[in-house]
């Protein structure tokens, strides 16, 4: 394609960027460009998602459209940069930024909404430390198959509109091929950039950075004159709700340090995480995750702790005096687990069908997690069978204690208004059928980097896309894995 052409059609492609982060103070980002690649290859486009944010697919999938997914050209209006913040990282803080990732601004949808476009595996920033700035083909797929997944069951997450295969090898354990991912996000605002604004900035740029998240975010208390307890009340709001539907679907983040915490509430940096499969509250995948920090059962604290580091970075927006300013972001704190709590506690009586509040409820619920903790029964083909009233053919539905369970569950459904048919209907839409199963995701990378074959993941894709619709043609990706003796095990920054 000659020059000329590739121009044409990457004005076609739709890009409409503002860079409004660039027009934040100096500190909060480099200017740079990413690293070219040798040769750039499609292997997987988000087609609704690149409708919905205005760009037009066929220009994506031509070869100039293909060089700026890999970060080989710029598109226009775009102004790379890496975003300077700070963590901490399994309790330990200590300085980062995007070490592998730019940003290239912010797509401005035919909806008039901003989403943020990164390249992550973009080569190295002033951030990499001792990284090479890349990312691998599996961990980039691995990130657009489960991002995508936990958009299609309602989970306020970063997207993934594609995955570029570089043409060049990145070495980890062993040579692997290199991979650049699109990441689109509400923003990639995270704790971590305040926990550096407040750490490194001066007052002035730690208010400048507030300022704008509220603009970006909660344009709605802007004018409000205690606009930063607001803004950390509607940030600890999102993260109650977020985290309470990690909780319901059993997916285990594996890496919840504050730079890993994003703001807006969307569910950011698929590393480690991964999808629990027989119920065990201590589950844990991440293999640097010994102690056991980010567990399943722990999420809900640590988001609260997470929570206190930003609220201490705000500290001196909160109030002029440090006592008075400690004591309001206290309250705020301590509403979290309550506020955790009552999404969870509806999420869960949604599951079990349940449409009114009755105080017995809660302990109904324990019961069952802890009779499925017992029987080590499937979390996800637990909670589906209950919604088909099916018994699932396990050690759980076999047992004296669930059967006296599902007495008792009956009855209470019985003292609802709403039919039985509606129960079931509301459990089915609050249970999928399908999550990205361990061995299922496995399946799709070994096949795509081993072989280069994609339709094993094209498949899995389309399996988890509407997750909640019975779809017998897929029912292989809901049945339950087979019974493996070596615990699953998932790898970060890879
Ligand atoms: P994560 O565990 O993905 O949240 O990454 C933690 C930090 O390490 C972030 O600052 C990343 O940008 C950085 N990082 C991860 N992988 C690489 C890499 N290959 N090269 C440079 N920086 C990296
Ligand atoms: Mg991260």
């Amino acid at each position: 394609m000659d020059g000329k052409r590739e121009e044409i059609s990457l004005g076609k492609a739709g890009w409409n960027f503002d860079n409004s982060y660039s027009r934040l103070p100096q500190v909060f980002f480099s200017k740079i460009n990413p690293t070219p690649v040798r040769l750039p290859k499609l292997i997987v486009l988000n087609e609704p998602l690149a409708v919905s944010l205005g760009l037009d697919v066929q220009a994506l999938r031509s070869a100039a459209g293909v060089a700026t997914l890999a970060g080989n050209r710029i598109p226009p209006g775009a102004v790379p940069l890496a975003q300077a913040y700070a963590g901490h990282q399994f309790g330990h803080f200590t300085m980062l930024g995007d070490g592998r990732a730019l940003l290239l601004g912010e797509q401005i949808t035919p909806r008039g909404e901003r989403s943020d476009i990164q390249l992550k595996g973009s080569g190295q920033t002033p951030y990499s430390r001792r990284g090479d700035g890349r990312a691998a083909v599996g961990p980039m797929l691995r990130e657009y198959i489960i991002s995508e997944a936990m958009h299609a069951l309602g989970i306020a997450t970063t997207r993934s509109l594609a995955v570029v295969a570089t043409g060049e090898a990145v070495l980890r354990d062993t040579e692997q091929p290199g991979a650049v991912l699109t990441r689109v996000a509400a923003s990639h605002l995270r704790v971590g950039t305040f926990q550096y604004a407040a750490t490194w900035g001066t007052p002035a740029e730690l208010s400048a950075l507030a300022d704008y998240t509220i603009q970006r975010h909660f344009p709605f208390i802007a004018a409000e004159e205690n606009r930063y307890l607001l803004l950390l009340q509607e940030v600890i709001r999102r993260q109650a709700a977020l985290i309470a539907a990690w909780q319901l679907v059993g997916f285990i983040h594996g890496v919840m340090n504050t730079d890993n915490m994003a703001l807006a509430g969307e569910t950011i940096d698929y590393g480690p995480c991964a999808f629990m499969d027989v119920y065990d509250p201590k589950t844990v995948f991440s293999s640097i995750d010994t102690q056991g920090r980010y567990a399943y059962e722990n999420q809900p604290d640590i988001a609260g702790w997470n929570l206190a580091r930003f609220a201490e970075a705000l500290l001196p927006l909160l109030h002029a005096e440090r006592p008075q300013a400690i004591r309001l972001a206290q309250q705020a704190i301590e509403r979290f687990p309550s506020q955790f709590q009552q999404h969870w506690l509806a999420g869960m009586r949604a599951k079990l069908g349940i449409f009114n509040q009755e105080t017995e409820d809660e302990t109904l619920i324990q019961d069952l997690l802890g009779m499925m903790k017992k029987w080590r029964a499937d979390y996800t083909h637990t909670f589906r069978s209950l919604s088909l009233n099916r018994p699932g053919g396990d050690a759980l539905s076999g047992s004296e204690d669930f059967s006296l369970w599902h007495e008792r569950w009956q009855a209470r459904l019985g003292r609802q208004k709403e039919t039985k048919e509606a129960s079931q209907q509301l459990m089915q839409q609050s249970s999928p059928e399908r999550i990205p199963r361990n061995h299922r995701v496995e399946e799709a990378l070994e096949a795509a980097v081993q072989q280069g074959d994609y339709s094993v993941m094209e498949r899995l894709l389309q399996a988890l896309a509407r997750p909640f619709v019975h779809l017998p043609e897929y029912a292989e990706y809901a049945d339950i894995p087979p019974t493996s003796n070596r615990p699953y095990r998932t790898f970060c920054g890879t």
